[in-house]
């Protein structure tokens, strides 16, 4: 079955959004990074918004739908594919954990048993409005990727390069903070300003994980 194939049309969105000749060349060079590890055989995730290319395990698999018309019927799609019998709402209530309202998810469901127990990670969120949202949200989601895959210490290697200074490890911080982290990453490596992103950004984000920004 090929429904879990990213369309054509998401990954060209993304595309569309990088806002300058500049960012699109950086885009074409990742892409181009990732091209090359999966041509030697490597396993990764590519995580767009972020430019990381995460490794993943022998029991780690990542689907990467790009943004989704209907967030539930996805939702659902994904819950009768592997069966899961838990409460939907109570899944989703408990990935963000801060009851607002959900528009991205990176869930996982997992497949086999022990000691071939594979973890099975989807991302997939709502079309935005405006590129900020879109982005940040992207970076946030893809920033659980990371989480799930154990993989944190990548964006710590990323930030620490464009100088960001973190008096903590990311390890040791709320998961959502985290990731909001890693969404303001996510616009601030394709050129938003800070005032910029507190203008634009109409979804809900840690005020506290901007702030890290500041220093
Ligand atoms: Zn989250």
């Amino acid at each position: 079955m090929e429904i879990f194939t990213p369309s054509k049309i998401s990954e060209q969105k993304l595309d569309d959004i990088c806002r300058s000749a500049y960012q699109d060349s950086l885009d074409a060079e990742f892409n181009a990074q990732y091209m090359r590890r999966v041509d030697n055989k490597e396993k990764v995730a590519r995580l767009r918004a972020l430019r990381i290319i995460a490794p993943l395990g022998r029991f780690q698999e990542y689907t990467d739908h790009s943004y989704v018309n209907n967030f539930y019927k996805m939702l659902k799609r994904l819950s009768d594919k592997y069966n899961f019998d838990g409460h939907l709402d109570d899944y989703i209530v408990r990935t963000d954990g801060r009851g607002n309202k959900i528009t991205g998810a990176c869930l996982d469901f997992y497949t086999g048993s022990w000691p071939f127990r594979t973890k099975n990670l989807h991302l997939f969120y709502e079309p935005q409005s405006n590129e900020a949202d879109e982005i940040f949200l992207r970076g946030h989601e893809e920033t659980h990727v990371l989480e799930h895959l154990g993989k944190i210490k990548l964006l710590e290697i990323v930030l620490k390069e464009k100088n960001v200074k973190l008096n903590f490890s990311l390890r040791k911080i709320n998961s959502q903070l985290r990731a909001d982290l890693g969404g303001f990453y996510s616009l601030l490596i394709r050129g938003f300003h800070l005032e910029e992103i507190e203008s634009k950004l109409s979804l809900h984000y840690d005020k506290n994980s901007l702030d890290v920004f500041k220093i």
